[in-house]
């Protein structure tokens, strides 16, 4: 096999299920409505929550991932004491090795969530790591060429992207996403005006890109394009 036998598009990490669908959801469902492979990895399974449980937790994530079109896996990272470790990076490193994806999103590395900060952390590790030859790790050497962060934070900083992608036609798909946790959001008092907050934030975003909606991400390294007329 390869190096460059991509067998899936773009490889979307989280530390938790929902935050893929919070920074990028429908970045996610316009890339599949484009015709991409697009897959999500939880690095933990998000529980415990004040509302949610394991087993009501898995069927929303699922629930979610059907709504958006892509596969999603859950691995067995601790939800809260989350933390970068050869096991994290060589568990994640065995799915890219897999999954072989050509685009990794991995989470904004400066959050207030320790989870977010160490899944950044093990993403980035993890990258690394699929490239190893002579290693126990299951699976062939792969090196997904690009990588840039999407934006799903609990602390309250405004940052520069380095572009924003048109979602105009794909935020209804991400708040019913979204609305697929029920136990995050709706059942949660704390966090009912959640969902339209994230309109808001798109609307936000899209007004900067002078274009309806948007959702924002940051590029480790610089953006190359094959024409300057790709950048309209
Ligand atoms: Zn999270």
């Amino acid at each position: 096999m390869s190096v460059n036998q991509w067998n899936t598009d773009a490889l979307c990490i989280g530390a938790h299920p929902d935050d893929v669908e919070i920074g990028m959801g429908a970045t996610v469902a316009k890339m599949v409505r484009q015709g991409a492979r697009v897959a999500i990895v939880d690095l933990t399974n998000g529980e415990p929550t004040p509302h949610g449980s394991p087993e009501i937790r898995a069927t929303e994530s699922a629930e979610a991932a059907r709504i958006l079109g892509v596969t999603r896996r859950t691995l067995s990272g601790r939800n809260r004491y989350l933390l970068d470790s050869v096991e994290a990076r060589t568990e994640l490193a065995e799915v890219i090795r897999e999954l072989r994806p050509r685009v990794l999103f991995i989470p904004y590395a400066d959050d207030a969530h320790p989870d977010h900060v160490a899944a950044s952390s093990i993403a980035l590790a993890a990258r690394f790591y699929s490239k190893f030859t002579k290693t126990e790790m299951a699976g062939t050497p792969v090196f997904p060429e690009r990588v840039y962060r999407y934006m799903a934070v609990h602390q309250r900083i405004v940052a520069e992207p380095s572009f924003i992608v048109d979602v105009s036609e794909d935020l209804d798909t991400k708040l019913k996403a979204i609305g697929a946790y029920e136990s995050q959001f709706s059942a949660n008092p704390a966090n009912t005006t959640v969902i339209e907050l994230m309109r808001q934030t798109a609307l936000m975003w899209g007004g900067l890109g002078r274009v309806a909606a948007g959702e924002p991400f940051f590029a480790l390294e610089p953006i190359s394009v094959n024409s300057a007329l790709d950048l309209l």
